[in-house]
């Protein structure tokens, strides 16, 4: 399960929507429970898309944001615990791409938005045995 604040949700939409037609995306910072396995997001940390060429279907963060927003992350006490980023004119649900590049025990936002205005967003987890993406819970606080 992941625990999101409205706030932090709406922060996502803004960044979704001024990147409109391109894929946003970034870190959702926070706090772990593997034993539940429920992830907090506290902070969202907006990274560039470094796959220019088709960055309107395709994300990509650079190892070295990876190590910066882990950093950020260390520094005050807190991990990543998520990375979200947007589908410009498509649905919320995972594609073969984000799957290759997914990590298990994080939440994956997916945000859709539509003609530049924000549709919807679902969070998806790695199954690691089945090796595909399920749709998780999510608690807006
Ligand atoms: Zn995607």
């Amino acid at each position: 399960m992941l625990i999101i604040s409205q706030k932090l949700i709406d922060e996502i939409k803004k960044q979704g929507e001024e990147g409109y037609p391109y894929e946003i995306c970034g870190f959702l910072v926070g706090k772990m429970d593997y034993k539940t396995d429920t992830r907090e997001a506290l902070e969202v940390y907006q990274v560039e898309n470094q796959n220019k060429e088709r960055a309107n279907d395709r994300f990509e963060i650079d190892p070295k944001d990876y190590l910066k927003v882990e950093n950020y992350a260390d520094n005050k006490g807190l991990q990543i615990v998520g990375i979200y980023h947007t589908h410009p004119d498509h649905p919320d649900r995972p594609s073969q791409t984000d799957l290759m590049f997914a990590q298990p025990d994080l939440s994956y936002i997916i945000m859709s938005i539509e003609n530049g205005k924000y549709k919807s967003f679902k969070s998806w987890v790695l199954d690691l045995d089945e090796n595909k993406f399920k749709e998780e819970k999510v608690k807006i606080i």
